[in-house]
Order: C-alpha cells, then structure tokens, then sequence
C-alpha cells in the first residue's frame, strides 16, 4: 500500500477514490486529490456540497463509504481522530474557559503525558509562534476574536501535527479583523511549516490564504488550481461564476482556424473572436467569459475590428478602489466594465444613459464548454 500511498513531498497528503454516503445520499463523490507538504489548501464551495464532510472524513469524524486516505504514506482510514497525527481547529475555537492561554496550549501535551519541562519549552514555543507571550496567564474572556484564534491555533500546533485541519477559520470574526487574522494565520502556519487543510465557503478567503484550491460543487471537485488559474482559467461556467464576477456569453463556435475561432451570439451584434489555444468544433455550444476589469468603456468607438459594441450606461456601482459600469446592449443583455478610480479623471462624462462602447482583447477571455 505505501506505494500506492505516496509519502513525498509532492503527495503527502492523497485522498484516493474517497466517497461519503449518507443513507443512499452521496455527499462527497468519488474524490481523488494530492496535496503538496507545507501547502495550505482550501476547499471551497457553497452550503451543502461536501466540503466539511470531506475535512471530517481527514480528521477521522466521519468514515469514508469508499476509498482511502493517506497523510505521509500511512493509511488513516482505520485510524480513530485521536490516534491521527491531525488536528482540527474548530469555528467556535472551542478553547477551555476556565483555563488559560498556557494551559490550554499544554493541554494535549500534558494529555500525552509529556515530562513538565518539556511541555513548558513546547508552549513557550507556541506563544512566541502567535506572539501571545505576554497573554499568557489570561483566561479566554480576557481576549480578543483574534487573540482567542491564535491561542487555538496554538493549540492545534502544540503537538506538532502532520496535517492541521481548520473549518471556516474566520467564521466567529467580524469582515475587518477577517482580513487581518487572514494573512496573520498564513504568516504563523508558515512559519509552522504544517501542511493545513481549510474549508471556507468564502472566495476571498479562500483566494487570499490558500496556496491551491479545489472548488466544489454536489459532492464534486470542479477545478483544482491556484488563486489566478482558478480566476483566469476557469474551466466551466460555475467555476467562472462562483469566484469574481464575470461576463458569461452563450453562443455557437461558427469558425475553428488554426489561430483563432470565431463565437455568434444572439446577445451581441457582431462574432467574438478568441486568439488562444482553444479547440472545438463548428456549431459547438459554448458560453464566453471575459471579467470585468478586462473591459474597456469609453465614448468612443475603439479601433479594433472585434470584440466590441455599443450600449447604454444603465447602472455604476462605486467599489471605492473601482466603479463597475453595468451597459445595457440592444440585445438587452448587461455587459459589466471596471473603471479603476485612479484614472477616475479619465471616466469623467461617463454617467447614466450615456452610449458607451465596450471592448476587450482577443486574449482576455475563456471558452467554456461545460
Ligand atoms: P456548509 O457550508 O453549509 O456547512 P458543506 O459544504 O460543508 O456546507 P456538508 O456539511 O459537507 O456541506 O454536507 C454535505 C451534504 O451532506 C449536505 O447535503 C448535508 O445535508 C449532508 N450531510 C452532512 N452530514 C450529514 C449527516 N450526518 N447525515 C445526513 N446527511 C448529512
């Protein structure tokens, strides 16, 4: 089975064929992935498609119906979660409140049964780690959202884990200290060198952690890359959907050459073309995306031959460091533009109602065929 297994850095975490039913109900379908060593990894996906059933199957909360799990070439399948050298970090941190910073730290410590001395040096370790050193006789009460995170998270380090486990780290914090305690705990697991599995069901989080991510969707894993190939490349229209915003054209492949293909679309007035490695055929459903922020907008007509057209300015919605420009086509359908405000001198004019043309390159789009 090592073999099979994998115990390099490339694999050392595999999840081989792994399925959870539930009654006949298939939560997590025939799943397959390699995580690298020292990779924080997160698995992202709107309510109900796996993802924490997916996490408590690593840490041993639940049985796999199917399949195998291996962390350093050993099978953790018939491992209980206390026996697996894992530990999960839960939502609600579930510190102990009588206790304090240390001696939840040296909990498990003292639990393994570790001499005095060398649970001191570990926890004073861990302190320095999250930098709580001067906290350490609080009890949780006496701490902040995000003190009390590190100190879990400190715990969950103290035992020097294989694979660390969090699910939807930043759920109990508010959206500014989020943003902070984001990059703080990419700093400390880092600096940890533990190999981390996250679930979060929020893109940003998952962009501004994660080293790769595997999207999910019904007990499936629809694209597995990093933050930009996830966000440049997705492969189908959910993927293209669920991360950003975007502009998704259905349409008809009309013309396959050998540098570029041309797609009609009812919703615009002329054939999009596509100047990169794509390969279909004449007549092939497929659906354009092309971001937001790929789009120009301005008043007048461009002078690229395609991928361009004129519209109305029907809505902007300020986002502070940009304003989307949301432009009705006389197809009706409402093509998103981004105007960066550090050229906000350059969109003066631009207003409600006005004609616009919008363009964008024959590089800055995706074909999807799913
Ligand atoms: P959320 O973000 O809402 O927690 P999730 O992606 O983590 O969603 P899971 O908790 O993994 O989703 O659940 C996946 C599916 O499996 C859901 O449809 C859920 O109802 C079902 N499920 C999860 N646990 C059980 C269980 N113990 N018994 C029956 N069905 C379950």
């Amino acid at each position: 089975e090592p073999a099979y297994g994998g115990s390099g850095t490339e694999d050392y975490l595999r999840i081989v064929d792994v399925r959870k039913e539930f009654d006949g109900f298939v939560a997590v379908d025939d799943t397959n992935l390699s995580i690298r060593k020292g990779e924080i990894f997160a698995l992202l996906g709107g309510s109900g498609c796996g993802k924490s059933t997916l996490l408590r199957c690593l840490g041993g909360f639940e049985k796999p119906t199917a399949g195998k799990i291996y962390l350093d070439g050993q099978v953790m399948n018939d491992l209980p979660p206390y026996e697996r050298p894992i530990n999960m970090m839960f939502q609600s941190y579930a510190l102990f409140p009588h206790m304090t910073v240390e001696q939840n730290i040296a909990f498990g410590l003292k639990q393994d049964g570790l001499a005095k001395d060398a649970i001191r040096r570990r926890v004073e370790e861990m302190l320095a780690l999250v930098q709580l050193g001067k906290l350490a006789k609080r009890k949780p009460h006496q701490l902040s959202g995000g003190q009390q995170q590190r100190v879990a998270l400190a715990r969950s380090l103290a035992k020097g884990p294989k694979l660390l486990l969090l699910d939807e780290p930043m759920g109990a914090l508010d959206k500014k200290l989020r943003s902070q305690m984001q990059l703080e705990l990419v700093g400390i697991i880092e600096k940890s060198g533990v190999t981390c599995v996250m679930v979060t069901h929020d893109q940003e989080e998952a962009m501004t952690m994660a080293t790769r991510i595997a999207l999910m969707d019904q007990g499936w894993i629809r694209q597995v890359g990093t933050p930009d190939e996830i966000y440049e490349q997705p492969t189908s229209r959910f993927a293209a959907e669920f991360i950003g915003s975007v502009n998704l054209i259905d349409g008809v492949i009309e013309d396959d050459e050998a540098d570029y293909v041309t797609i009609r679309s009812p919703l615009l007035p002329a054939p999009i073309h596509i100047g990169h490695g794509i390969s279909g055929f004449e007549g092939q459903q497929v659906s354009f995306a092309v971001r937001p922020e790929k789009v120009g907008i301005g008043k007048a007509e461009p002078e690229q031959p395609n991928n361009k057209a004129q519209g109305i300015i029907e809505d902007i919605a300020y986002f502070g460091s940009h304003s989307v420009y949301h432009v009705r086509l006389p197809s009706g359908y409402k093509f998103m533009a981004n105007f960066a405000n550090v050229q906000r001198w350059a969109s003066e004019g631009l207003t409600w109602n006005d004609p616009v043309w919008v363009w964008w390159g024959n590089n800055d789009g995706v074909v999807l065929t799913s």
